[in-house]
């Protein structure tokens, strides 16, 4: 299935390792705020210098337009990481440039060295060949452990691997398997759960998890879409009427598979202490909303989920940021935890609302990639991936 050499099947002792981490944190105040992506990256580094590696490690943040910006510096990253290794953490003020080519050259195993933001570069997003050649002669290996990034073909996460040998970081193997594993060969049945804002956004997903899954259960704003195309008017609702006809197809193709609510919580405004009222699928009043699923159709969602053994979940059932309209999302979070199936949580609001649910834990797989994971539930192959040294 996983068919990538990983840094286990590599000699990494006395060499320079390029590894590509995803350190895209949110900064605030020059300190770092949630580090889950930093700690995710720890075992592929903490491996790499137990085995006698010195550490390179590269990595974008945020969108910096116009070259190096201080606010989109990995420094704070960089003094962050030296206290959470034992290791001496170096930096470098650019990522090519003569102070990370010093840098590079004097690094000894067993010490790391942050590179400066790979998008202080235009050429990191356009897979420059010279970015990524210069990149390539600061070491001598490199490990793709960016999961999150691995659905661009950027001069970081793929250009690179086409001057050096490279192969996979833990955490991309991690995600590789669980992801990969859950839409190729799943234990049946295998339920998917799909919400969230837009169907646009997943359209990809749910034709490939139609081929795939025994029941799509539907939730979010997404179900808005798909009951106005069956001819509901759907009132102040968030609809997509660009994406009327791709829900109809999609309703006639899915065919029973396709489960929508039954009922569903609206709302005069998306607010704590709005007006709130449960009613069943159907015309919704002017100057209402749909926010979240109704009782009956968290019900309806437990029982096909209690059965399953495999269950992948992209998309919040309801505007969980507000509650009460967090109800829909927190009860199918609940199905999932006591389903003893295996779980697999994708989708940067996805997440967040596992988080919010204090369930986390119960959660087989929490992804660390959006759009990554939302590419692999599409059953596609990631450039970052399709680099690396195939075993
Ligand atoms: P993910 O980031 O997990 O892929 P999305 O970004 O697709 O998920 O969707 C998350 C967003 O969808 C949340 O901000 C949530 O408030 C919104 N959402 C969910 N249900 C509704 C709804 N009924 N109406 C409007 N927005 C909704
Ligand atoms: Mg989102």
């Amino acid at each position: 299935m996983f068919n990538k050499k990983t840094i286990e099947d590599i000699d990494v002792q006395g060499k320079k390792v390029l590894v590509r981490v995803d350190f895209n944190v949110p900064i605030k105040d020059g300190k770092v705020g949630d580090d889950t992506r930093i700690r995710a990256a720890l075992p592929t580094i903490q491996y790499l210098l137990d085995h006698g590696a010195a550490v390179i490690l590269a990595s974008h943040l945020g969108r910096p337009k116009n070259g190096p910006e201080a606010k989109f510096s990995l420094r704070p990253v960089a003094e962050y990481l030296g206290t959470l290794i034992k290791a001496p953490v170096k930096f470098a003020e650019d990522t090519i440039g003569s102070s990370a080519v010093q840098a590079a050259a004097t690094l000894k195993p067993g010490e790391v060295l942050v590179l400066e933001n790979t998008r202080f570069y235009p050429g990191e997003e356009k897979n420059n060949e010279e970015l990524a050649r210069a990149m390539a002669s600061l070491a001598d290996l490199y490990v793709n452990d960016a999961f999150g990034t691995a659905h661009r073909a950027h001069a970081s996460t793929e250009g690179v691997a086409r001057f050096l040998p490279g192969v996979a970081g833990f955490l991309m193997e991690k995600e590789i398997r669980y992801l990969g594993q859950a839409v190729a060969s799943p234990e049946k049945p295998f339920v998917a759960i799909l919400g969230g804002a837009k169907i646009s956004d997943k359209i990809g997903v749910i034709r490939n998890l139609l081929a795939k899954a025994d029941t799509i259960l539907i939730g979010g704003g997404m179900a808005n879409t798909f009951f106005k195309a069956q001819g509901h008017e759907m009132g102040d609702s968030l609809v997509e009427d660009t994406a009327l006809d791709t829900a109809k197809e999609l309703l006639e193709q899915g065919g029973k598979k396709l489960m929508l609510p039954v009922d569903m919580v609206i709302a005069d405004k998306i607010e704590e202490g709005a007006q709130v009222k449960t009613v069943p699928v159907g015309p919704v009043p002017a100057g209402w909303k749909v926010v979240d699923i109704g009782p009956e159709s968290r019900a309806a969602f437990a029982k096909v989920i209690a059965d399953a053994k495999t269950v992948v979940w992209n998309g919040p059932m309801g505007v969980f940021e507000v509650p009460p309209f967090d109800e829909g999302t927190y009860a199918l979070a609940r199905a999932v935890a006591d389903s003893g199936a295996t779980s697999i949580v994708g989708g940067g609001d996805s997440v967040a609302a596992i988080q919010k649910s204090g369930l986390a834990d119960k959660i087989t797989h929490i992804s660390t990639g959006g759009g990554a994971s939302l590419e692999m539930l599409e059953g596609l192959e990631l450039p970052g991936v399709a680099a690396l040294q195939d075993k």
